[in-house]
């Protein structure tokens, strides 16, 4: 017979989070072998349950939660996003700008297949967050990516953005609080944003899935917040904020200038349409937990557990020889960099699978995240102390190894 061959679409797809690595892991779980899991932001599974509230009003919702709904989403969860909006002072929002997803990936696949043609070109941060890149090149468009600068708190380089822009760049993806750095943007830097994508008329994709995980009292500002006449696609949820990423619970705005926006609009209610909608009980706990008080804050706190795991992470890893990391001021994890004279690293994915056969610890290694030098990786400060302790003390035993090499 034949052989059944996946589609060409996906030659330059890649999402490493979930890949190779991870498929080993399995293999040695279901060997019963015990990994420490520092590779995914699953913040239910270590213990970190969804607040209470959210919970039951699902348990007690979930009956009467059978039907579809509008493709956009119920108008209550939609009416909650738009308060929300205002919350973070993003100006214009109604009801029909709001659209509800299974989680935010759906909505950030969406919004670029409704948009992109071959060869149009988005900005991606390098590193980013890999669902990015893996979208723009699903729907036919060219990922570009500009460079966040290590030396800069992982900052995103203005001045590399701007080499970057061709008259075939659509958009530009700012992820803030970032994943995988955990950089929070100023407000200064998000305005210089908006006057670039204002003056080359590009379209500002801001996934601020993170703005409420943020420690050390810093706060976020939404970058659709400072201008009205650049349009802006703004995407958050329930997963992080609200510890609740197994109810697939997302929302996407579309702000400021809508007005020349019209026949993409029409494209992103077309696609909405075809997916039916989101799922109901999502859709309600969207409503619960933007009406409520609960979030994340007390863990983020300066006694919550995960600051308490950030700074214990932070601490023990730069002490190793040859391991610097930049202290992540908002999100859930941090991104190392290996000093290649120490390690002289060529296949990053090679050290995943080793630092995994070795030491039984599961990282995600830095090209995973379309990292330019395989020099870094990420790890997810999810695990209570006493595990987190044990797989730094494991990957510092590691590395240790690797210098004698
Ligand atoms: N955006 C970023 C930056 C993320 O880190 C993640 C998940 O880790 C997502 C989006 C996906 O979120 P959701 O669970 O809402 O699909």
């Amino acid at each position: 017979m034949k052989p059944i061959t996946k589609s060409s679409k996906l030659a330059s797809v890649c999402y490493d989070i979930r890949g190779p690595v991870l498929d080993r892991a399995r293999e040695m779980q279901e060997e019963g072998q015990k990994i420490i899991q520092l590779n995914i932001g699953n913040i239910a599974a270590f213990g970190l349950e969804p607040p209470d509230e959210i919970v039951q009003d699902m348990i007690r919702n979930l009956p009467h939660a059978a039907g579809y709904t509008d493709s956009k989403g119920l108008f209550a969860p939609r009416k909650a996003v738009v308060h929300y909006s205002q919350e973070k002072h993003i100006a214009g929002v109604t009801v029909d700008d709001v659209y509800l997803g299974n989680g935010a990936s759906e909505l950030i696949t969406m919004s670029l297949n409704a948009l992109l043609d071959t060869g149009d070109e988005i900005l991606v941060p390098a590193p980013d967050y890999p669902l990015w890149t893996a979208s723009v090149s699903l729907s036919g468009g060219r990922p570009v990516h500009y460079l966040c600068d290590e030396g800069a708190g992982w900052l995103p380089d203005l001045d590399d953005i701007r080499r970057k822009i061709t008259p075939n760049t659509k958009g530009i993806v700012i992820i803030n609080p970032n994943n995988p750095t955990g950089a929070l943007y100023p407000t200064a830097l998000l305005q210089e944003v908006v006057e670039i994508a204002r003056a080359h008329q590009l379209i500002v994709f801001a996934d601020e899935i993170y703005d409420k995980t943020l420690y050390d009292g810093e706060t976020h500002t939404s970058i659709a917040s400072l201008a009205d006449d650049v349009l802006f696609i703004t995407f958050n949820g329930l997963s992080k904020n609200y510890r609740s990423c197994g109810y697939r619970a997302g929302w996407m705005i579309v702000s400021g200038d809508k007005r020349h926006a019209k026949d993409y609009i029409e494209g992103l209610n077309m696609l909405s349409s075809m997916r039916l909608c989101a799922n109901t009980p999502g859709q309600l706990a969207i409503q619960t937990a933007l009406g409520g008080y609960q979030s994340i804050k007390d863990l983020v706190a300066p006694s919550g557990r995960l600051c308490r795991q950030r700074d214990l992470a932070y601490d023990l890893l730069t002490q190793i020889p040859g391991v610097s990391v930049v202290k992540p001021k908002a999100a859930l994890y941090m991104f190392p960099k290996l000093d290649p004279k120490l390690y002289p690293i060529a296949d990053d994915q090679q050290f995943a699978y080793e630092l995994l056969d070795e030491e039984k610890v599961l990282i995600v290694q830095g090209t995973g995240f379309n990292w330019v030098n395989p020099d870094h990786f990420r790890l997810v400060f999810l695990p209570n102390s006493d595990d987190l302790a044990d797989a730094i003390g494991r990957i510092d035993r590691f590395l240790a190894h690797y210098r004698k090499r």
